[in-house]
């Protein structure tokens, strides 16, 4: 067990205003691990006021020497890239290879990527008779969740280094010691003092405090729905500006003439990874009814093959979420095709890969987020009928479409209320635009659309 000192504010370690500390609980097997100080009011006022006073240099240095700390960043975070990936197995409980190849490998493509956008983003530009600049925003505040705890604050704190602004970051309780790591390879990476400030602590304390500091000209959240409209009411109340990844329950439509065996394999594995702690994961499967039953009998089998591969989830608290909805889908009529609320192991809050068969598109298990490893299949009579289905609850954040071609698939995806879809299996691309539709959020991340999110417009006309 450590006990972990200080928040990173301009620069350095410095002790906590308060004496409150979090314990860090590895899931796999229920150990604390460590402590980190709980932030107060006082610890984010001064990582605001140190990310306030960064700010003019900052935002004049030029982009191509910005990009330079970035490519710094990526450099380091490579050579730590082995102790990333053990600090978020020991904090998330991730299968290894799982947190070697996206917990750490994502972050760094996603750092790389923006060392590369601040060198070539055309920061000034000409229409007509007028020059159309694009400035840093200000001051940011980046309020991240636990499911993939590096990616959530790179995906924030990249752009806005990228765009010229300055960051203050409160890590979720659950994972916040690879938000340290982070700090740290920050300031191995030559980023000057005040450019990125750290403060762990509890979200209602030091995430409120950091929504609400007027020194705070961005906030941008990762984390449930409910979380996600207090801050926009807050950003609202103080006429600032709010970027909001929120849940999603995403659809994976199965068209006929698809290899099916492919699509639900792929589906499975999309779900199952990260133990279903993906915001993004294709939770429906939506099948034709001439196919259904084949469909059910291949995922069954695939999500009973993932058996012990899956890690558990994040906490006790998350674990008696997910087995709650299992319990309510069985309540409501869905069959179980594979696992249930029983836990597959004594220690650790482990939940078996489930599969529910026979679910309609009412029930509360197509309808809210579970954040676990369930997939609901769901049948459905022709296209029409897919669509409504697929965009029938009030998110919009990813989805998958699978077709004999791509040409049909696009053409159903283009009739798709979501964020992103991935055609026929499609494949991870960091600089792809990330962000919902309907209530799964308010703006996007990633690549340059991620990076305009960081900047405001100014013109001049000669
Ligand atoms: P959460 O929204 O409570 O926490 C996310 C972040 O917000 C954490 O850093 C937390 O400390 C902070 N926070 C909490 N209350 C706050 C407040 N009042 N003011 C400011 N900040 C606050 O999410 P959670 O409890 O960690 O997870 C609950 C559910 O949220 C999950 O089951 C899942 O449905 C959803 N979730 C979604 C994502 C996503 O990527 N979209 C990620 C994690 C969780």
């Amino acid at each position: 067990m450590k006990a972990h000192d200080g928040m990173y504010i301009d620069g350095a370690w410095r002790p906590a205003a308060g004496p409150g500390v979090i314990e860090v609980v590895n899931p796999a097997d229920e150990q604390v691990i460590a402590t980190v100080p709980a932030g107060t009011v006082e610890d984010v006022d001064a990582a605001v006021r140190a990310a306030r006073a960064a700010l003019p240099g900052w935002a004049a240095t030029p982009p191509a020497e910005r990009a330079a700390r970035l490519a710094a960043l990526r450099d380091v975070l490579v050579a730590r890239q082995d102790e990333i990936a053990e600090t978020v197995t020991a904090e998330l409980g991730s299968p290894p290879k799982l947190s070697q190849t996206v917990h750490a490998g994502v972050p760094i493509a996603v750092t790389g990527s923006y060392a590369e956008l601040a060198a070539t983003y055309a920061f000034e530009e000409r229409t007509g008779n007028s020059t159309v600049l694009h400035e840093p925003v200000g001051v940011v505040g980046a309020i991240t969740p636990w499911n993939y705890p590096l990616h959530q604050i790179v995906a924030k704190t990249a752009p806005a280094l990228a765009a010229g602004c300055t960051v203050v970051v409160k890590p979720a309780e659950d994972t916040p010691l690879v938000a340290r790591l982070f700090a740290e390879a920050v300031h191995e990476a030559g980023i000057p003092a005040g450019v990125f400030n750290l403060v762990t602590g509890l979200g209602p304390v030091a995430g409120q405090a950091l929504a609400e500091h007027p020194g705070v000209d961005l906030v941008s959240f990762t984390g449930s729905t409910a979380v996600g409209r207090r801050i926009g009411a807050i950003a609202s109340g103080m006429v600032k500006k709010v970027a909001l990844e929120l849940g999603g329950k995403s659809a994976n439509v199965i068209l006929p003439g698809a290899d099916l065996a492919r699509a639900v394999n792929v589906g499975v594995a999309n779900v199952m990874s990260n133990s279903g702690q993906t915001c993004s994961a294709w939770t429906r499967m939506l099948v034709h009814h001439d196919q259904y039953d084949e469909a059910v009998e291949l995922a069954a089998a695939a999500a009973a093959k993932y058996g012990d591969r899956i890690g558990p989830l994040v906490s006790a608290t998350q674990r008696d979420r997910v087995r709650g909805y299992i319990a309510k889908g069985v309540a409501e009529g869905a069959r179980l095709a594979a696992g249930g609320p029983d836990s597959p192991h004594e220690r650790g809050y482990y939940v078996s890969p489930t599969v529910f068969a026979d679910v309609t598109p009412g029930m509360t298990i197509a309808q809210e987020e579970i954040f676990g490893p369930v997939l609901s299949v769901l049948r459905y009579t022709d296209e029409e009928d897919a669509l409504r289905i697929a965009n029938g609850t009030v998110y919009g954040l990813a989805g998958a479409v699978w077709a004999a071609d791509e040409t049909e698939a696009v053409t159903f995806a283009r009739r798709m209320e979501t964020g992103q879809v991935d055609i026929n299996g499609g494949r991870f691309n960091p600089l792809a635009p990330f962000g919902g539709y309907k209530q799964s959020g308010v703006g996007r991340e990633l690549g340059a659309h991620g990076l305009a999110e960081y900047l405001q417009t100014k013109s001049f006309q000669f």
